[in-house]
């Protein structure tokens, strides 16, 4: 039998051997100089004296059969999750009104609309039909705003709506929020929870107090991180299974600032079993960054430096999970499938979280939804992989990247990982090694 390198393998030289990382399976090991050069040498690999070193280097599928063809499997399994799936999503937005006025938001000119009980019995009975017509093993529903805790009522209503139709259909529910925190109670925490279902809730800060409160604020300026992080402590301290999600949202006016939030965090309790937080770019296109003067956006590659130069050893230091590797995914935006819909405020239909709240773009409306329209299947037949990125190393880690802005400019616009995978590896395993761990 003949074998090759795993295509999805990364090789990295590291001291006088090498750190070897499988994108797909993530198994990621240092090899010593006889097995670098075990590695290295197909020669090797058939001696019989040899048998027992490619065992190991197969049963991690660093070196693989011949008669395997890994990149043709994984892109087999991307182009059938997209078609086929047994799980429907739901994102409803019952309002796009908002208590913040944060600029960053504010300034894009969303319209405050609320959905009225007519969009909400149409989308009721689309939700239903489309349920009828999938025959979906599970459901999953996210709720998005504006704030959508301005309108608590409608998503309990819509909660015992799902539940309702779980028993009657029979496939497993499951809901979140997405939220800025400030009307995150105990109370509505547990309303959330028995009634509508809801298990998780993302919650953004910007940085620390000062630096959340002068970017995220109520009408009047009047702050808020103090409130939010009292929020999610009371929920934290609840006897629920409820997970907060934080998000900060990171460009050059906070970056230096994320210690003094880690180290806020890091007081909580319970954040080990109910505390996540993650680290998201406000990025913008390289070519438009580099256009604009002092721009304070990050692109995606510098980013990705920020993540492994800053993030990853603030992390371990405050002792949280920080050993993370890039998930490996087929389906990286709903709206590329016919599985994902979101459901505006006004009844329009979305394919994409950025379109919430404006005119343009809308796909249908509840009260007429086809999926035989011209702009849904735009949407669904729009191929997100270039020639480039189906012979990526980096496609599991990206897939392609997101489609709307690759509508909008014909470019690939590749994940931070494709630029900082590499050294966000050996950061993790300096930081093991500290720790007297091995890969
Ligand atoms: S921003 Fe891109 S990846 Fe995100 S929902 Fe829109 S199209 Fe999908
Ligand atoms: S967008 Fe870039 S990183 Fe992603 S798969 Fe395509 S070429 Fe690779």
């Amino acid at each position: 039998m003949k074998f090759h390198k795993n295509f999805y393998n990364l090789e990295i030289p590291y001291k006088d051997g090498m750190l070897l990382y499988n994108i797909l399976n993530q198994n990621f090991v240092f090899l010593n100089r006889e097995y670098t050069e075990f590695y290295n040498n197909e020669g090797k690999w058939y001696n019989s004296a040899n048998e027992s070193k490619l065992k190991e280097f197969m049963d991690a599928e660093f070196i693989v059969p011949d008669s395997i063809d890994e990149r043709n499997a994984y892109l087999k399994n991307f182009y059938f999750s997209r078609w086929f799936s047994k799980k429907l999503l739901f994102t409803i937005v019952p309002t796009t009104a908002c208590n913040f006025r944060c600029p960053y938001c504010f300034e894009q000119g969303i319209k405050y609309v609320t959905m009225t009980d007519g969009v909400i019995k149409k989308t009721k009975n689309l939700i239903e039909e489309r349920i009828k017509i999938f025959k979906p093993q599970s459901v999953s529903v996210s709720y998005y705003g504006g704030e959508p805790l301005l309108e608590l009522n409608k998503i309990l209503e819509f909660g015992r709506f799902f539940k309702r139709l779980s028993m009657l259909y029979g496939f497993t529910y499951s809901a979140d929020i997405v939220t800025n925190g400030y009307l995150l109670s105990e109370n509505v925490v547990l309303e959330l929870y028995n009634e509508a279902g809801v298990t998780s809730a993302q919650v953004t800060l910007d940085g620390p107090e000062d630096i959340h409160d002068s970017r995220r604020f109520l009408q009047g300026k009047g702050r808020t991180f103090r409130k939010i992080v009292t929020n999610i402590k009371n929920a934290l301290l609840l006897d629920i299974n409820f997970v907060i999600r934080v998000r900060v949202n990171v460009d050059r006016t906070n970056v230096n600032h994320l210690k003094e939030l880690l180290m806020e965090l890091s007081q909580l309790p319970q954040r080990k079993k109910k505390l996540e937080i993650y680290f998201s770019p406000v990025t913008g296109e390289k070519d438009k960054i580099e256009q604009e003067e002092n721009s304070i956006l990050f692109t995606e590659e510098e980013f990705g430096r920020v993540y492994v130069d800053k993030i990853i050893p603030l992390l371990k230091k405050y002792d949280f999970h920080y050993e993370r590797y890039p998930d490996i995914s087929y389906v990286f935006c709903g709206g590329i499938t016919p599985y994902h819909l979101i459901i505006d405020s006004d009844g329009s239909i979305k394919k994409c979280f950025d379109l919430v709240g404006r005119d343009e773009e809308s796909v249908g409306h509840v009260e007429s939804y086809r999926e035989d329209d011209v702009k849904v299947l735009r949407w669904e037949l729009f191929e997100p992989l270039s020639e480039e990125c189906k012979n990526c190393k980096f496609l599991p880690v990206c897939g392609g990247g997101c489609p709307y802005k690759k509508m909008q400019t014909g470019k690939n616009v590749c994940e931070p990982w494709r630029y900082v995978l590499k050294d966000l590896l050996i950061k993790i395993y300096e930081l093991k090694e500290e720790n007297g761990e091995k890969g």
